[in-house]
């Protein structure tokens, strides 16, 4: 018999979008019961790691029509332009309430709030703490949810299943780490704020606890995963770790350079115009990718691969010691440069999946009483590429408006007949018990996950072709194969490590059938997909977003209408 227990809301995720919808549906009504589920302590959420900062319009020089047509652009046309409006006019109200919460925002000189530039922005409007921006609004996000009773915690615990029946989703299946114990936690609505799954690549600046597992409990109930074939490789990863150095690095004046130390952002034509090393990401990532291809990388003593170098000595000790301390933190514990002195070498890194589960501008899904919001979600806010800073707001905005809709869904639901819920969560503790004792057979875990990483590097990098996404489906549908056969060292309950990194797999190659799927169907270029085959957009024929449905047979492929607005698709120039 599994453990059950009862609320109105179940969040799963203590990331800044978990959070802020638990704070969002308290203070509506402190009434409801919350549950706030979380596979780590919801600190350890990878929000914490945020370095550069959050965007929204400060100043005098800045509009919201602005922002809106910066993050449309960036998003190549493909972003919605209701929910862009929405979330540019919520952000500067989200950012203020911050601060009011009690988090430390960046001054200037006069008492305003600081701002610095990010790449594709037209003028500085992303709000930062030093470069520490996730640490200190996550501890801001944490510490306010704590001041309301009722959010009941779930830490380390690890959702395995939604529980779905009769067309609603009424609760999850979660395993509590620390028993091997599995729970029944039912509510009247659930909302999936489990962020990306930067680890289904290897070379990334996420976390190891990024494994994309939302998207995956939401496709294998049937609802879509929207526009996955977008993922953003930031330009500037460290090397063997992948750890990021912020583009705020660029936003205060940084240079990129070659191996003859020209700023080839400048000196050559890669679209950026004069924004140079201030362009969006998915431009920067191409130019340094060429400039390797064309010899012209930086090597280093011991390191395989070729970089770039980011220059920051120009900008000195003293600014780089008041804005950028992190950074040169970082720099100089993984890459052994003091960046006051030295270049520091780096490469594009996975960094962001723009695609997620398929939600509406409120952030609801297709399935009845399932919400979902933050990198999880595909709200159609990034479109085919994402601004940095945009996506910690995106966090706030739409982590609110899920916990705020998701509020006012649960007074006209309820649970209903328990029993067939219960069962399912009966059913999944006995799929986890016999996956812990798969003891037999030939494939480890982290083989088949090593293949899966380089099955994606080879055929979703910064460039794709038609036959290296092709071959990449096919790879991922025999390592599917392949995952059956896995089996565990570890077949103990208490802390099993093992067991969630097996769960955590399966989750990834979910994610990587959508992406590969979703990949192959779109033979143009847009955004941060790069198609060497089909090098230009293309909106006659792919103007849409992509969807890619889970079905026993296979993944089913289907696409969803673009929402315009005011500003008409235009070629993409900087
Ligand atoms: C190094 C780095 C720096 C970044 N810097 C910036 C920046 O400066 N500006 C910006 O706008 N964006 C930045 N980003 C992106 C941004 O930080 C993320 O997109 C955002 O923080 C995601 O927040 P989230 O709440 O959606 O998810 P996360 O913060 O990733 O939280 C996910 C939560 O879900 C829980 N969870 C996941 N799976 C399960 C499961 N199966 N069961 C139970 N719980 C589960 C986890 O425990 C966690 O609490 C950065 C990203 C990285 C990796």
């Amino acid at each position: 018999m599994v453990d059950v227990s009862r609320h109105d809301v179940v969040i799963v995720g203590g990331g800044g979008a978990g959070l802020r919808a638990a704070i969002a549906a308290s203070e509506l009504n402190p009434e409801i019961s919350i549950a706030l589920v979380s596979k780590v302590y919801p600190m350890r959420s990878h929000t914490v790691s945020a370095e550069g900062g959050a965007a929204a319009i400060a100043r005098d020089d800045d509009s919201l029509e602005m922002h809106g047509y910066d993050t449309v652009k960036g998003s190549d046309f493909l972003g919605d332009q209701d929910v862009i409006q929405y979330f540019v006019e919520q952000a500067p109200k989200e950012l203020t309430r911050l601060e009011h919460w009690g988090c430390p925002w960046s001054r200037n000189e006069d008492g305003s709030v600081a701002t610095r530039a990010f790449g594709g922005m037209s003028t500085k409007r992303t709000w930062y703490a030093t470069d520490k921006v996730g640490f200190h609004m996550l501890h801001t996000l944490f510490q306010t949810s704590m001041k309301f009773g009722n959010v009941d915690r779930y830490d380390e615990h690890f959702v395995t299943k939604l529980l779905v029946d009769g067309g609603v989703c009424r609760g999850v299946a979660a395993l509590d780490i620390r028993t091997g114990e599995m729970k029944a936690i039912l509510g009247k609505a659930v909302i999936l704020t489990t962020g990306g799954g930067g680890k289904v690549w290897p070379f990334t600046t996420n976390g190891n606890i990024k494994t994309g597992d939302g998207m995956s409990l939401a496709y294998r109930e049937g609802v879509p995963l929207k526009d996955m074939e977008f993922v953003q490789y930031h330009p500037t990863g460290l090397p063997g770790t992948g750890i990021l150095i912020t583009e705020a690095t660029r936003g205060e004046g940084g240079y990129l350079l070659n191996n003859e130390g020209e700023r080839f952002l400048v000196t050559r034509d890669y679209g950026v115009g004069n924004k140079a090393e201030l362009g969006p990401r998915d431009m920067i990532s191409r130019a340094i990718t060429q400039e390797i291809a064309a010899g012209r990388g930086v090597e280093i003593p011991g390191k395989p691969g070729r970089y770039a170098h980011l220059d920051l000595r120009h900008i000195g000790e003293e600014k780089i010691m008041a804005r950028l301390p992190f950074v040169r933190e970082l720099s100089k514990a993984y890459a052994n440069v003091d960046p006051v002195h030295e270049p520091i070498p780096i490469r594009p890194v996975l960094h962001y999946m723009m695609g997620g589960v398929d939600t509406d501008i409120e952030a609801r899904t297709s399935l009845d009483g399932l919400y979902a919001a933050g990198e999880v979600a595909c709200v159609s806010l990034n479109g085919a590429n994402r601004l940095g800073s945009n996506s910690l707001t995106e966090c706030l905005v739409f982590g609110a408006r899920a916990g705020e809709h998701a509020t006012e869904y649960i007074k006209g639901a309820s649970v209903g007949e328990e029993g067939p819920f219960v069962q399912q969560a009966e059913a999944e503790a006995a799929r986890i018990d016999a996956f812990r004792g798969r003891q037999r057979g030939g494939e480890k875990i982290a083989k088949v996950r090593e293949d899966m990483n380089t099955a994606m590097e080879d055929g979703t990098g910064v460039y794709r072709e038609q036959a290296s996404m092709a071959k990449a489906v096919k790879d991922i549908a025999e390592l599917r194969q392949r995952f059956e056969q896995v089996s565990l060292d570890d077949s103990s309950k208490i802390f099993n490590t093992e067991l969630i990194a097996g769960l955590e797999l399966g989750n990834m190659l979910d994610v990587a059938e959508a992406v590969t799927w979703a990949a192959v169907q779109r033979k143009e270029s847009r955004g941060a997909h790069a198609c060497s085959d089909y090098p230009t957009r293309n909106d006659t024929e792919y103007l849409h977003h992509s969807l890619v449905y889970h079905s026993p047979e296979g993944p089913r492929f289907d696409k969803k209408e673009v929402t315009l607005g005011v500003w008409e698709p235009e070629e993409r120039k900087y």
